[in-house]
């Protein structure tokens, strides 16, 4: 079968690899649609992730991909929950299930937290091995590409859940990419009545506006943060960091009301400079969270009952032999794409 093989840093290969051999508690899955992450990017841009994982014992090369959808083609013998033939989507989280937060049920909290697709052979590829508790079985309104984007939509909608955030509550989100644009969507699903995004690109702008952003603002502008006190009347009550840079986080810090929350879910290169006199002065708080746990059936029904319609992240479709050129590439040169799938088969 054809895979997406990482060797390391830019070096992203369609290979010929042998098709993978279920062993006891698991499930092969067919793979339809798999997206491109920022940490796929991450990991072949400046190579997250190339130690070898202490659960998976894996490092690269191996198959790249953790955000997937499909169709199971075979159970081990002591999987009793899954049929062949379901159509499902993978939570991709590994985990020790010993450590203190795995006995508490904090799976993304594992001191050795890994995922599918960076920590082990992941979903580009047609077929993948998975364990039986990452799988989530699609009800049938649910098409491939929306169960391809739960994992991700997982993501936003955890740490808005997470989050201070009450309806009518307003709410600035910077960084309209995949997960910023997937936050937007879960914060208005959670009633956020003022919603203003801020990004560099004005396609991205007005994608999000599109959403459902009721203001829209360029970060480059000077006045960014006395426009979001106008706005607001004084500062956001959640402003959501999903873009990962200096210059974000300082005007989320600055951003929030007294009393108000900075969420962060990006991922940052490099570490940065937070003033906390802000956030002292305001009596405001920051906080992060990694990943989701237990949220993956609520996702599912949101997007199966039309509450969080996700498919217009969707920017590009590309086949598995085009994934470097016009998927890793692509996104990390043209800042109008949000997410693209890949197709598998
Ligand atoms: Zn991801
Ligand atoms: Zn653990």
């Amino acid at each position: 079968m054809k895979a997406a093989v990482w060797h390391g840093i830019k070096d992203l290969r369609i290979e010929e690899v042998s098709i993978p051999e279920i062993s006891s508690g698991q499930v092969k899955v067919k793979v339809e649609w798999a997206g491109i992450c920022g940490s796929d990017l991450g990991a072949y841009s400046y190579g997250l992730s190339l130690e070898a994982h202490p659960i998976t014992g894996q490092k690269p090369p191996h198959t790249l991909g953790h955000e997937f959808s499909g169709t199971i083609v075979e159970v081990a013998d002591n999987v009793t929950s899954l049929q062949v033939g379901q159509r499902v989507a993978i939570e991709p989280l590994i985990y020790c299930r010993e450590c203190d937060a795995c006995t508490r049920g904090y799976y993304n909290q594992c001191s050795q937290v890994g995922f599918v697709g960076l920590h082990r052979d992941g979903g580009f590829a047609e077929f993948v091995l998975v364990d039986e508790h990452m799988v989530h079985v699609l009800p049938e309104n649910v098409s491939f590409e929306e169960g391809a984007l739960i994992e991700p939509t997982a993501v936003s909608f955890y740490a808005v859940k997470e989050s201070k955030l009450k309806a009518g509550n307003s709410v600035a989100i910077f960084g309209a990419g995949p997960i910023g644009l997937l936050t937007l969507l879960s914060a208005k699903a959670a009633g956020a009545s003022k919603i203003i995004a801020v990004d560099l690109s004005e396609e991205r702008l007005e994608k999000a506006r599109d959403l459902g952003a009721t203001t829209i603002l360029n970060g480059a502008n000077e006045n960014l943060v006395e426009e979001i006190m106008e706005l607001t009347n004084g500062g956001v009550d959640v402003a959501y960091e999903c873009a990962g840079a200096q210059a974000t986080i300082t005007n989320a810090v600055a951003s929030v009301k007294q009393g108000g929350q900075v969420m962060v879910l990006a991922t940052f290169a490099k570490p940065v400079s937070i003033e906390l006199g802000q956030l002292m002065f305001k009596a405001s708080d920051i906080t992060s969270r990694l990943a989701y746990r237990h949220v993956f059936p609520e996702v599912i029904d949101m997007i199966s009952t039309g509450k969080l319609v996700v498919n217009p992240v969707i920017t590009k479709k590309i086949n598995l032999e085009d994934i470097v050129a016009e998927g890793f590439e692509q996104l990390i040169h043209d800042k109008k794409q949000a997410k693209i799938l890949v197709r598998c088969i």
